[in-house]
């Protein structure tokens, strides 16, 4: 993988924005506004499995992937849209199908790890550092109830990790030094009037 910060893109969810046409300006700008946000309580808590597989799932899915689309995102997890279930959606390359993982349980991940800096759309104009495996196996379900087994490296692996995180109520600022915890609290705290009055 290349070093995503060679191009400008960050991994985590939140990449840079390209200039964006007026219409692609509203459709993300609406797309965030349903995006929660640090100090909403769905972000800490601990998600549910998904037990039935049924068009409510399916359309949680088209939901989230619509949503990660509109946002210029590359991942997304159900508590950010407000669903505390397990399901997440992912897409590392810009034209490749999006994924869709529902109860992700990561069986293995290699002992190797790098750092790398991470975005999240639920903390928006913060970017910590975070240490995490290279390399992850991952079981999941998809959105109709069939087994996957997903092996995935570099990014796509550091997206399904910060994804599972947010299913278990953890952020990158729980990931971070705490210098850069505490800077990015201070940088939060300082954008909210800004945030609110947009
Ligand atoms: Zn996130």
């Amino acid at each position: 993988m290349a070093d995503a910060r060679s191009n400008g893109d960050r991994p985590g969810e939140e990449q840079e924005p390209p200039p964006l046409d007026p219409e692609a300006r509203a459709r993300r700008d609406a797309a965030m506004a349903v995006v929660r946000r640090l100090g909403d309580p769905v972000l800490r808590t601990r998600a549910r499995g998904v037990e039935t597989y049924d068009d409510a799932v399916r359309e949680q899915a088209g939901r989230m992937a619509a949503v990660m689309h509109d946002a210029l995102g590359v991942g997304l997890a159900a508590p950010q849209v407000g669903v505390s279930n397990r399901m997440l959606v992912y897409r590392v390359e810009p034209d490749s199908p999006v994924c869709v993982l529902v109860n992700p349980e990561i069986e293995w991940h290699s002992a190797d790890a790098e750092i790398m800096e991470e975005g999240c759309l639920s903390l928006p104009g913060v970017h910590v550092d975070v240490e995490r495996p290279v390399h992850v196996r991952v079981r999941a379900r998809d959105a109709r109830g069939g087994e996957l087994l997903v092996e995935a490296s570099g990014l796509e692996a550091r997206v399904i990790q910060h994804e599972v995180d947010h299913l278990d109520g953890v952020l990158i600022l729980d990931r971070t030094t705490k210098d850069q915890r505490k800077r990015a609290m201070r940088a939060l705290r300082d954008a909210e009037p800004t945030a609110q009055r947009a």
